[in-house]
């Protein structure tokens, strides 16, 4: 059985945990799924939630599927409480691509309902509107896949997709990204991209997609890696293109040159809303999905959106920082720094002035980060309070912290500055704040429970399952 987004669920629901909660009520399209998302995120809850019953709409409705570390663990099905295994193990698979082979089955499971012609309405799909202020309804975790007429190498990428009508939606690609790349050589020739966009697929798909390479790179192959087992790919109804057999929803189409439409306002990752801006327009040839299907959505302005890529980017930072400091212990990009903004970093310290080598290694490794926050390996980086702990015990600012100002950042943080510093621009200044201790003086013992003590005890025996520690009831 090829590994889907039904079988991924399937687990969750079997494993009984709290990273999934399944609701029956219906709930009115727009809107409500994400206020749900925010009112258990105020209880600490992050999990995936099936809306069974979505008004007017007869699919369910999933998102959150990447809103926690925990799930990206059951992505790679290893211990959810072995934080530090997410990222070994990702970056572990990540290095072993396995490239796609051809569905050999009669009937592809994403072809079981084809809607061409006049049949076409995306408004039948359960799309919502997330924030108040967005402009519109959105797709916001379709996988499009497109490519390049120069290399011949498909290639896959998460857009957003505003629907525009029955048979047409914009299409964002940030000029940086490689589907940007490819439909300026399209247009370039005078010609139209064909694009395919899966939606609903196991979420290793998203974060496969989400990997960082070069252009010729084959995000299928690494999905392929992540998954453990090849995708297997089917050729479209209406384009010449190849999309993911177990996917729930494909939604086949062509990219003309020269026509755009109004994208935003749209509430983005750091939790603000972004401007409008005019993207190209998808014009709608084919509308394919499975029997009963399941829609996947995504919020965009809450920590999921930016965790699709999360693990691609810890990666990327692991690799470099270890190359300069052999030391480092663990790396983390926490969701409460906007996922991207902060940058938590572990070491061994061994020698004088290595937390701030390490501060320098990631800011010099990735534009998107602002203020690293350097500690050993006492300290918890997958917990903020540990993090914030040292800061506050271990720092004193004018030795500790360093500054580095007019340096290129996220163009969507608010406070970003142009060369000029009185404009808006793509500018960030950076800090590093190294909580390492000194190494040539006794530092201040820290109080701990005695190591054997604590392994010792299971706080369930004391209790008991599904006692007063389960946040949701479930044992
Ligand atoms: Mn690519």
């Amino acid at each position: 059985m090829a590994k889907d987004l039904r079988s991924f669920i399937d687990g969750l629901r079997a494993s009984r945990s709290a990273d999934l909660v399944e609701i029956e009520r219906e709930i009115p399209r727009d809107l409500f799924m994400t206020l749900i998302q925010e009112k258990l995120a105020k209880e600490g809850r992050y999990p995936a939630v099936l809306f069974r019953n979505v008004a007017g709409h007869g699919w369910p409705v999933v998102t959150g599927l990447f809103s926690s570390y925990s799930l990206l663990a059951r992505m790679l099905e290893v211990d959810p409480t072995d934080k530090k295994r997410v990222l070994s193990e990702y970056m572990r698979r990540e290095a072993g691509p396995i490239a796609p082979i051809a569905f050999t089955g009669t009937t592809a499971p994403v072809h079981e309902i084809v809607m061409t012609g006049d049949d076409i309405d995306l408004d039948r799909l359960p799309v919502q509107k997330h924030c108040a202020g967005d402009s519109g309804r959105y797709i916001t975790i379709g996988c499009m896949i497109c490519r390049d007429p120069v290399s011949g190498v498909a290639n896959v990428g998460t857009y957003r997709h505003e629907l525009k009508g029955r048979t047409r939606m914009g299409c964002m690609m940030n000029p940086v990204q490689h589907a940007a790349t490819i439909r300026n050589r399209h247009h370039g020739a005078g010609k139209a991209m064909e694009v395919a966009v899966f939606i609903g697929h196991h979420p290793a798909y998203h974060v496969g997609a989400a990997s960082r390479g070069p252009l010729e790179h084959d995000e299928l192959a690494v999905t392929g890696g992540l998954l453990g087992e090849a995708v297997e790919l089917v050729a479209c109804k209406t384009v010449d293109l190849k999309v993911p057999a177990h996917a729930e929803v494909v939604i086949e189409g062509r990219i003309a040159p020269d026509s755009f439409e109004n994208d935003g306002p749209f509430a983005e990752y750091a939790g603000y809303y972004g401007a409008p801006m005019k993207v190209p327009v998808i014009e709608v040839t084919a509308i394919t999905h499975r029997r009963q299907p399941i829609w996947h959505d995504l919020f965009p302005s809450f920590r999921e959106h930016t965790q699709v890529g999360v693990l691609g980017r810890e990666a990327q930072l692991f690799r470099r920082v270890r190359e300069i400091v052999p030391t480092l212990d663990a790396i983390h990009l926490p969701p409460s720094g906007a996922n991207f903004w902060h940058c938590y970093v572990s070491l061994r310290k061994r020698v004088q002035g290595e937390g701030k080598l390490a501060g320098l290694a990631v800011l010099g490794s990735n534009y998107d980060v602002k203020h690293v926050i350097v500690v050993d390996d006492d300290i918890d980086i997958y917990d903020d309070q540990e993090v914030l702990w040292a800061v506050a015990t271990r720092v004193q600012a004018d030795a500790d912290c360093s500054i580095v100002t007019n340096s290129f950042g996220a163009h969507l943080d608010p406070t970003a500055y142009g060369e000029t510093r009185s404009e808006r621009g793509p500018m960030t200044t950076k800090v590093i704040v190294d909580t390492t201790r000194p190494l040539n003086r006794e530092f201040a013992q820290r109080v701990r429970p005695a190591a054997q003590l604590w392994d010792a005890v299971n706080l369930r025996d004391y209790l008991g399952p599904g006692g007063a520690g389960a946040a949701d009831g479930r044992p």
